[in-house]
């Protein structure tokens, strides 16, 4: 089997925003980023963006624009997520799905196609949402820490992805 991290992308990747990130000239990555991707794949771990990305419900941006702001991402970072799933769902504009977090279907879809061992994964993101879905997907849960929501229950915080990354590599292979 194959091990993953499960990034959220606003606040952990890029910079958010109070309304929607769907543009490249908005799209900030955060200092660190790629090298804690590189940090990653070198300890051989799947990639995978878990994004809600409800704007498309409410009409104010479509697929094509989160796909050109991931197609932008991996040119800046090196090309090293193996893959993004996003939920275009809000309940309230079009309907109730499993996908939106903290549904977890996005990371079980995943799981399946690559093959991942969840005792091994682990996901990373800055709202009570993402902890949530990781904990129903039995993965280890970081909490990104940037003073956007507080989280009770993620198995560790950090301030950013970088400094997560550093930890996980030497607490799980140090
Ligand atoms: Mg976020
Ligand atoms: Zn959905």
């Amino acid at each position: 089997m194959n091990k993953a991290v499960f990034l959220d992308r606003d606040g952990v990747l890029n910079h958010d925003k109070v309304d929607y990130v769907y543009t490249i000239a908005e799209f900030k990555i955060f200092e660190g980023v790629k090298e804690a991707l590189m940090l990653f794949k070198k300890e051989g771990f799947k990639l995978i963006v878990i994004t809600n990305q409800s704007g498309i419900a409410k009409g104010i941006y479509e697929p094509k624009d989160v796909y050109a702001c991931f197609n932008y991402l991996q040119a800046e970072t090196g090309h090293l997520i193996d893959e993004m799933y996003f939920c275009p769902h809000h309940p309230k504009f079009d309907q109730v799905c499993k996908c939106r977090k903290p549904g977890n279907q996005m990371i079980l879809d995943a799981m399946l196609k690559y093959d991942i061992d969840p005792s091994q994964s682990y996901m990373i993101g800055d709202a009570q949402r993402d902890i949530t879905a990781g904990i129903h997907s039995g993965v280890t849960t970081i909490h990104i820490n940037n003073g956007k929501e507080w989280v009770e229950n993620a198995h560790f915080s950090f301030p950013n992805l970088l400094a997560a990354a550093q930890f996980m590599v030497g607490y799980t292979f140090g």
